[in-house]
């Protein structure tokens, strides 16, 4: 049986526990990007590629979404615009190293199963495309043109479109996203799963419920010149850096921010800016003004009771709401006092683990800003009810009219690069009606029109068998999703597997029954076309759409770009007279972005305004000018009801996070050194009061193992085995584990309601000590 966490390749024995760091970045930060990019590029090629990251004759950062610095708003680009993490995944795809035909020679699909995705990643760049046969042991060189035919012909072996799904990962460009999509839809399904659907689906739901648009509503100057921001549920010295920043200009105009999470992560406590000399070498700005040490899950409770107090103190002292924005411009806020009116401290207090006080003086912050920002990521999203919990956080933004005025608004962080344009380039199982219209008038092709599957639909349906081929753009989707076991059996399930990668994976190592793996360029490689060297564009987090360029030589010269490998599976797959062109946008991706202008709302103009040095952004009612494209044409105020979370005794509430060396489901390294853990991934972090009253000792080892209820009320247990218990300041009662070692705690039903996002941030777990040898799962 294979295993559902390979780790010979990691000696977690060689863990070390020391103290967590007291600052994110500073120099060690700098030392330590340039230490892993010598390693991966050497210096020279170091030296040419990372002062062209993030500039505006450059490449765009392959890793996060954040923003880079507007000319318009009087803000320059500075020579090193990145973070050690950007540097990371830069050094990641510009590597010397290569996995070539002989590597695949060497090394059995079964042994790659047997490595982590750390192993897996450290091995370099794919050179050529491959393919594993029906009864092959490896995976075998096979030539661009009999890859497609093979996609081609097993596709139409299936017995209709929609039993084929085609993923996408948030690194694709805007112009191969669209094409992705075109190519899907001209097929005929809506099978458009991507990485959103597991991390800021939650976020889109609420926010087009509530003001129109599932976007945020700041810009970067808006976040910057805030008088207040709430940093929720974010970990932004390891996920989003740069961000960092940005809270360091808020804190030097004499802005406050209030951190709400359960861990004291060190980017939200204090940061060295690299940029300069005494930031660097010196003891680093204090970030957070009040740190709301949070149980897991507790957050709409706090929402509830920030709103809660505002409408008291209004009724106290009045001048706290904004009468006037409420009244023209939101629905529903009679129905939302009504019920808010009334908190239950006694259980807020039981299930945030805050003071009553410390939120009374957080709702005085509150009062007291005139420019309110409020940021979230992954620990509000990947909850039951996270989507109540983002509609409850707009509900405050709304009582002091946070929405449409400079300095205040809703700012989800995006956490891959182009994971915000990927949607706005049409990458949703359900598109509207307004948007297929567009491209049957564009094309001149039928769009289907029911909807299809999202990430979770996917898995189920490949597990009953009614989806036998998975196409990827990117991504790694095995280790990304939940259940693994069962994602990684419904994969091997597949008649097809198809994965566009510059890198391997776990999603390799578990393939259908015929498995091809496509290589494609990096961000940082030259594309070379027909009409010349091609650039990409992408969309931040604040929906500023720029250009990237690559400069590096590409690593192997059998590669093809996303743009040439979807326009050249969608000629053989839907055949010569297909009306489509596919052949010009290969050659010519101005061809693309004049049909993306066509298509895609706020585009108009696409190839001009993209060549701006700062690109352009497209256009945002809430932000722009309080217009929200509601059902009801306001800014929808909503009542939201907690349900607690019932922790049986002896149990902790569990989250998965990442560590510091690691970007999603990628691991650059085994140091996670802002929480002092090194060497070593398969930790459990645990408050030292828990430790000792489940009578444990910090060191022993674990099995952790959550219980839920299956279909037919059957409880059903999942455990993963040997995690070392690390004393850890978290909250009481809750844990935290990262992923993907920890994603199988969490099965395919547990999503957040509406959202359909995994619950990866509230696990209920017992721990059952262990001593003995790793057992297959
Ligand atoms: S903050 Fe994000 S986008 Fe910027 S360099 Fe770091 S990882 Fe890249």
């Amino acid at each position: 049986m294979a295993r559902n966490a390979p780790r010979h390749d990691i000696d977690e024995s060689r863990l070390e526990v020391g103290a967590a760091e007291d600052a994110a970045a500073g120099m060690k930060g700098v030392l330590v990007s340039l230490q892993r990019s010598w390693e991966q590029m050497g210096v020279s090629r170091t030296t040419r590629t990372l002062p062209l990251l993030n500039q505006r004759s450059g490449f765009d950062c392959p890793g996060c979404a954040w923003p880079d610095p507007q000319e318009a708003d009087g803000d320059k680009r500075k020579a090193a615009e990145f973070c050690e993490n950007g540097a990371k995944a830069v050094a990641e795809e510009a590597t010397t190293r290569r996995v070539g035909p002989d590597f695949f020679a060497r090394h059995s699909v079964a042994d790659l199963a047997d490595k982590t995705d750390y192993w897996l990643g450290q091995q370099g760049r794919i050179t050529h495309p491959v393919v594993l046969r029906g009864g092959d042991t490896h995976y075998r060189p096979i030539t661009w043109n009999e890859a497609f035919d093979v996609i081609a012909s097993e596709l139409r072996r299936l017995n209709g479109p929609d039993e084929a799904t085609f993923y996408t990962s948030g690194r694709t460009s805007n112009e191969a996203a669209f094409l992705h999509q075109l190519l899907v839809r001209s097929f005929g399904t809506n099978n458009l799963p991507d990485c959103s659907n597991m991390c800021h689906e939650s976020s889109g739901t609420a926010l087009t419920e509530t003001i129109g648009i599932g976007k945020g509503s700041v810009s970067l100057s808006d976040l910057e010149h805030a008088d207040l921001v709430l940093v929720v549920g974010q970990n932004p010295g390891t996920n989003h850096p740069r961000m960092l920043a940005s809270l360091e200009k808020v804190k030097h105009r004499g802005g406050r921010i209030v951190a709400v999470n359960p861990l004291p992560e060190t980017g939200l406590m204090r940061f060295k800016n690299p940029q300069n000399l005494r930031g660097a070498l010196g003891r680093g700005s204090p970030l957070a003004d009040e740190f709301a040490q949070i149980r897991i899950g507790g957050d709409l409770a706090l929402f509830k009771a920030l709103g809660s107090l505002l409408l008291q103190a209004e009724h106290d002292r009045g001048g706290v709401l904004d009468q006037q924005f409420i009244d023209e411009c939101t629905h529903g806020y009679d129905e939302f006092a009504d019920q808010a009116r009334w908190v239950d401290w006694d259980e807020v207090v039981e299930a945030t683990g805050l003071p009553r006080e410390q939120i009374t003086r957080i709702a005085e912050m509150l009062i007291d800003s005139e420019r309110t920002v409020a940021c979230w990521a992954m620990g509000l999203t990947q909850h039951k009810q996270g989507v109540d919990t983002i509609r409850e956080v707009v509900n405050l933004m709304l009582l002091r009219g946070m929405i449409g005025k400079p300095g205040a608004g809703v700012c989800p962080v995006r956490g891959h690069s182009n994971v915000q344009g990927d949607r706005t380039m049409g990458i949703w199982e359900k598109m509207p009606d307004t948007f297929l219209d567009a491209l049957e008038n564009e094309f001149g092709v039928t769009m289907p029109r029911h909807h299809g599957l999202d990430t979770v639909d996917t898995l189920k349906a490949m597990k009953t068998g009614n989806v036998k081929a998975f196409f990827a753009v990117g991504g790694n989707f095995a280790s990304a999703t939940p259940d693994t076991r069962g994602t990684e059996r419904a994969l091997r399930a597949c008649a097809l597997t198809v994965q566009v990668s510059t890198k391997l994976n776990r999603s390799h190592a578990v393939p259908g029954r015929t498995a091809l793996i496509l290589p494609t360029l990096g961000r940082t490689e030259r594309d070379p076309q027909e009409s010349g060297d091609q650039f990409v564009t992408v969309e931040d987090s604040m929906s500023v759409v720029h250009a990237s360029r690559g400069r590096l030589a590409p690593a192997s010269e059998h590669l093809l770009s996303e743009v040439a490998i979807i326009s050249r599976l969608a000629r053989k797959l839907l055949g010569p007279e297909h009306p489509i062109r596919w052949e010009d946008f290969e050659a010519d991706y101005d061809v693309i972005r004049d049909h993306i202008a066509a298509v895609v709302p706020g585009c108009a103009n696409f190839n001009r305004r993209v060549r701006q040095p700062d690109g352009f952004v497209l256009p945002n009612g809430p932000r722009d000018n309080r217009t929200f494209t509601t059902k009801t044409g306001r800014a929808n105020f909503t009542v939201n009801i907690p349900e607690p979370i019932e922790i049986p005794e002896g149990r902790l509430l569990l989250q998965t996070l990442r560590s510091h060396d690691q970007y999603n489901t990628t691991i650059y390294g085994l140091s996670d050194r802002y929480r002092g853990i090194e060497d070593a991934r398969r930790v459990v972090l645990i408050n030292a009061d828990d430790i000792a009253s489940l009578d444990l000792a910090d060191g022993d080892l674990v099995n952790l193992v959550s219980a839920w209820s299956g279909d037919q009320g059957v409880t059903e247990e999942r455990r993963v085995e040997r995690f070392r218990v690390v004393a850890y300041p978290t909250a009481k009662g809750c844990a935290a584990a990262y992923y993907p070692e920890a994603n199988p705690l969490v099965p395919l039903g547990a999503v957040a309601e509406r959202s359909n996002t995994p619950v990866s941030k509230a696990i209920i777990v017992r721990l059952e000590r262990t001593t003995g040898p790793e057992q297959d799962l």
